[in-house]
């Protein structure tokens, strides 16, 4: 596919260098990457790494999965391939960060944003896609203090409903609501109604399922749109040919999925840019029509 974008890649291994480590070793080669899209400037940030052990999906047999991650030339005992990512976009609106992280709790990004030489003080605003714990987790650095003191933190207005003061609550909401108290305290975090503009030039799309305030922010670049899908994927490996496979994470699983069907639809028709959580880093691309499914074409 001809590209129009002129990409400007710089990717710096974090930690031991991969050479050194062989492919057992490969997951720990924390880093980040920056690419130039129309007038924004993107940096992937590689904040954890792992595997997914099988029995965390739903609608499928594990020896598909097994399957998927062979053919992808990878050892399958260990489970199907994990990454979380976070990212930063600079533009005319500032510093923004897409997500933040797990934070403390096996985080890397506060290390990795100073490699890149960011100054998190500078942030100015961070969109939270939902509030799981590998993407809030990291508003805070480990003694509690804020990780980005001047920024505001916004989300949808169904995440703190659900999480902070609704079901949620009982299931991980008190790791939100540990990781938001600063930005609480200072006034520092708003919300959104799901489809309005979080910034101007960068819309909310609502993706809901996953969380019920599970949003995607859709960023003008001057060029083709830019879309943060949040965890619309957590499997590369399975869910472009298989939306209708989900993960136990999600609370609304099918709706999870209808969102999933319909995102990949639409951002397969518009030729949108897309960067995902949990996509393989640096986790960005385009979706394609493949059949009667979709594929995956990062970046090259
Ligand atoms: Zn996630």
């Amino acid at each position: 596919m001809a590209m129009k974008h002129q990409f400007i890649w710089s990717v710096v291994a974090f930690g031991v260098a991969l050479a050194l480590c062989g492919p057992a070793r490969a997951q720990d080669a924390l880093g980040f990457a920056k690419i130039t899209v129309g007038e924004l400037t993107v940096t992937a940030f590689q904040d954890d790494s792992g595997r997914f052990g099988y029995g965390v999906f739903a609608g499928a047999a594990k020896e598909a999965l097994q399957k998927a991650v062979e053919s992808a030339g990878l050892e399958a005992k260990a489970g199907l391939p994990r990454v979380v990512n976070a990212f930063l976009v600079e533009g005319p609106f500032g510093k923004v960060m897409v997500d933040a992280g797990n934070g403390p709790r096996g985080g890397r990004l506060a290390q990795l944003l100073e490699a890149a030489g960011v100054d998190p003080s500078t942030v100015t605003t961070v969109l939270l896609t939902h509030f799981h714990g590998d993407h809030i987790g990291g508003l805070r650095d480990g003694e509690g203090r804020p990780l980005f003191p001047n920024a505001q933190a916004l989300a949808d207005e169904n995440e703190p409903a659900y999480w902070l003061s609704g079901a949620g609550r009982a299931k991980g909401g008190d790791r939100a609501e540990e990781a938001l108290a600063s930005y609480v305290a200072a006034g520092r975090f708003k919300t959104f109604k799901g489809g309005e503009n979080a910034l101007p030039k960068v819309a909310s799309v609502p993706l809901y399922g996953h969380t019920p305030g599970h949003v995607g922010f859709l960023f003008e670049t001057g060029e083709k749109p830019l879309l943060f899908w949040g965890d619309v994927v957590h499997s590369s490996l399975v869910q472009f040919q298989h939306p209708e496979v989900t993960i136990q994470y999600d609370v609304d699983p099918q709706a999870a999925a209808a969102s999933r069907q319909k995102i990949f639809a639409q951002a397969a028709a518009e030729g949108w840019l897309v960067a995902g959580a949990h996509l393989p880093f640096p986790a960005l691309g385009r979706v394609v029509k493949a059949g009667d499914a979709h594929a995956w074409e990062p970046l090259p």
